[in-house]
């Protein structure tokens, strides 16, 4: 396949990806605001409040109907684009069998999580009329500190199989790196990405106990000790950075916005429709509405703070092995691996992107090393 066609296959799938983005953000949008303005939500609530008095109850059953008929709703483009675009571009290797089990089980944990928040948002509601925001809120941020030390144990075993990186030869090579860094990270665990698709990905995880490096067995099989090292170096760069935390700092304060607004959105309009006020689960489309609308406000700047962060794992991932060569052939090839586009619109990069493009870092690691790029007049360092 030629550099063109490689590189326009990409493009297309990119933008398809992109197209299904807004269809899915049109679809969810418009399905929160006829639930809202036909009365369906209303109708829903006083049918279940007439079968049961428990509000607890009520709650777990509406969300449960609405989040089932929205599934159904949504099911055609989550299968279109999590599985037939994946497989015209040949990307997945999974039955549709497999990608279904995958999607049950994903939706059922999300359920699972998404109701008792709920229930707990409810609750606070419903007690501290005034102060709920801010309960909420802290809530929030305890539960993400919580699920991000749980995932690599509890939720991510449940899709992917991990196993301590068995090839030797590679250990020893990272263990020297991670000894260089003077990093307390030794975890590094290989995931069976390949019974899901052609992919590569590489990741930090966890907090506390359950730190880790998690490398996918794509990128075992097909990248050399360099590039595998490059790619480590990254993802220590991410724990030495503390990003994890970071990123979670930047999500609270998010979170407290978003609920701060649901408090005044809620007041004002809470009392239309039919319904009862801020705490009955009827205007739970409203609250809804206003969190998507603080999040999608804020993409950009969560982008952006994120590229940040991936600028400084790549900066320090190529003065720790200062080996620009390798971090350049690695990063170009996890960019073709994923189809990704080299050198994407800036407006799209800008406003989507949560890394810096492969350009873009390909390029970066050649102003930091350019005498490493000078071809056949490579100029030897002094350690
Ligand atoms: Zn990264």
């Amino acid at each position: 396949m030629s550099g063109e066609t490689e590189s326009e296959k990409a493009k297309a799938y990119n933008r398809a990806k992109r197209v299904l983005f807004l269809i899915e953000l049109g679809v969810g949008f418009l399905y929160l605001v006829v639930l809202l303005f036909s009365g369906v939500s209303v109708v829903i609530t006083q049918k279940l409040e007439t079968a049961t008095y428990n509000v607890w109850f009520v709650i777990l059953l509406y969300l449960l109907i609405i989040g089932v008929a929205y599934d159904l709703v949504a099911f055609p483009i989550d299968l279109y684009g999590g599985f037939v675009l994946e497989h015209k571009f040949g990307q997945s290797t999974q039955s549709l069998r497999a990608w279904a089990w995958d999607r049950l089980k994903s939706a059922g944990i999300g359920f699972a999580i998404g109701a008792s928040l709920a229930e707990g948002l409810y609750w606070f509601l419903r007690r501290y009329p005034t102060n709920w925001w801010l309960i909420a809120a802290a809530m929030f941020i305890a539960v993400a500190v919580i699920m991000a030390n749980l995932a690599p144990v509890v939720l991510m075993p449940l899709f992917y199989k991990f196993t301590p990186l068995r090839n030797e030869e590679l250990k020893k090579r990272l263990l020297a790196l991670f000894e260089k860094a003077n990093t307390k990270v030794r975890g590094v665990y290989e995931m069976d990405m390949s019974r899901k698709t052609h992919a590569a990905n590489a990741a930090l995880v966890g907090l506390g106990n359950t730190r880790r490096i998690v490398l996918a067995d794509t990128v075992l099989e097909r990248y050399e000790p360099d590039e595998i090292e490059a790619i480590l170096a990254h993802e220590l760069g991410h724990h030495e950075n503390w990003d994890i935390w970071k990123g979670i700092l930047f999500q609270s304060v998010l979170s407290t916005v978003s609920f701060y607004l649901a408090h005044v959105i809620l007041g004002t309009y809470s009392f239309s429709f039919g319904m009862r006020g801020p705490s009955d689960i009827a205007a739970f489309p409203l609250l809804m509405v206003t969190i998507a609308a603080v999040s999608l406000f804020f993409l950009p700047a969560v982008n952006g703070f994120t590229r940040r962060l991936e600028r400084r794992a790549d900066a320090f991932a190529l003065t720790l092995t200062r080996n620009p060569e390798a971090f350049v052939s690695m990063i170009s090839k996890l960019g073709r691996q994923n189809l990704a586009e080299f050198e994407p619109n800036p407006i799209l990069e800008f406003l989507l992107f949560s890394h810096p493009s492969i350009g873009k870092r390909m390029q970066r690691a050649r102003e930091l090393f350019p005498e490493d790029f000078r071809g056949t007049e490579k100029v030897e360092k002094e350690g």
